[in-house]
């Protein structure tokens, strides 16, 4: 063996046990892998602070991302149909798709149990003007994290996954991943907590991302103003809605971060609706962090206990 090629391999050689370069398509993802990694330094998440899941497009910089990625996770496209394409062509190494991970708890969209309204996502697209998007709301509802059992189940998966790509580290991987998973299970308890002062009132939400939430903690949501991807209600669907909302008990209207608030103002007027703070169904206005999905769940916990209780 030349002495050059036998420096080659020693300097090669560590590169080899290297973390995997992982790169998800939300910091909400991004903060899961974290936590099963161990360490947030090799964890890239495409979309930034404040950018709409539903709603999005890659830049050169993030394209790039992808392709060199030993590893992307995303939740799937129910949440993020722009990103299956680029997926698609671009990825380099392993996919996880984590909403055909096997064992979620899943429902399709406004069918909780809660939901006793007959609320028809079909009927609201027949009237609503602005949604082009081709978006089917029939289906699976892609707001699977707000289940904590599922978030669990994907970092347990998130630990096999790397575990695989990184057989030397397995063990750490595994261990990680049923200590996060632990932690997520402990999580349910202190929002079940938070949210105990809310009952069974009525809740009116900005988009069709709660079904999860409601059904997970026994909430009320009584109607949805827009549909499951966020995009702009139409005039005729506020109309609707305002008319709806006067058979019922609704306590609290939310807006949602980074949407316009203006139709929350519309709606509730004339009514004994109190808007509440706006939630964030997807931490995008919250700081990256391995601990990002515990901060996103009180917070929403916290807006809705801190309506429904002002009254
Ligand atoms: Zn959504």
């Amino acid at each position: 063996m030349s002495r050059l090629l036998f420096a080659l391999l020693l300097s090669a050689t560590p590169a080899l046990a290297e973390a995997p370069r992982v790169v998800t398509d939300l910091p909400l993802t991004q903060s899961l892998v974290a936590g099963v990694l161990g360490d947030d330094a090799g964890v890239t998440a495409l979309l930034d602070r404040g950018a709409d899941p539903h709603h999005a497009q890659l830049r050169p910089s993030q394209a790039r991302a992808l392709s060199g990625a030993d590893l992307v996770v995303w939740i799937g496209p129910g949440l993020s149909p722009w990103l299956a394409g680029p997926l698609d062509s671009l990825a380099g190494g392993r996919v996880l798709d984590l909403s055909a991970v096997p064992g979620l708890y899943t429902q399709d969209f406004a069918e909780d149990e809660h939901d006793d309204h007959g609320h028809d996502h079909d009927h609201d697209h027949a009237h609503d003007d602005h949604d082009d998007h081709g978006h089917d709301h029939s289906g699976m509802d892609p707001h699977l994290w707000l289940e904590p059992g599922n978030v669990a189940i994907w970092q347990r998966a998130l630990g096999a996954e790397l575990a695989a790509g990184d057989p030397e580290h397995a063990a750490d991987y595994i261990a990680r991943a049923e200590a996060a998973a632990a932690g997520t299970e402990a999580l349910r308890a202190e929002i079940e907590a938070i949210l105990a002062p809310v009952g069974d009132a009525g809740l009116v939400m900005f988009h069709d991302a709660y079904g999860y939430f409601a059904h997970a903690f026994g909430l009320n949501v009584v109607a949805t103003i827009s549909g499951g991807d966020a995009s702009a209600p139409g005039a005729a669907r506020i109309a609707a809605l305002r008319a709806e909302l006067q058979h019922d008990r609704a306590v609290c209207l939310f807006p949602e971060a980074n949407h316009p608030d203006d139709f929350a103002r519309v709606v509730a007027e004339g009514t004994t609706l109190r808007i509440g703070a706006p939630l964030d169904p997807a931490g995008m206005e919250l700081a990256p962090g391995p601990d990002l999905y515990a901060r996103l769940l009180r917070a929403l916990a916290q807006s809705i206990a801190d309506c429904v209780t002002a009254g």
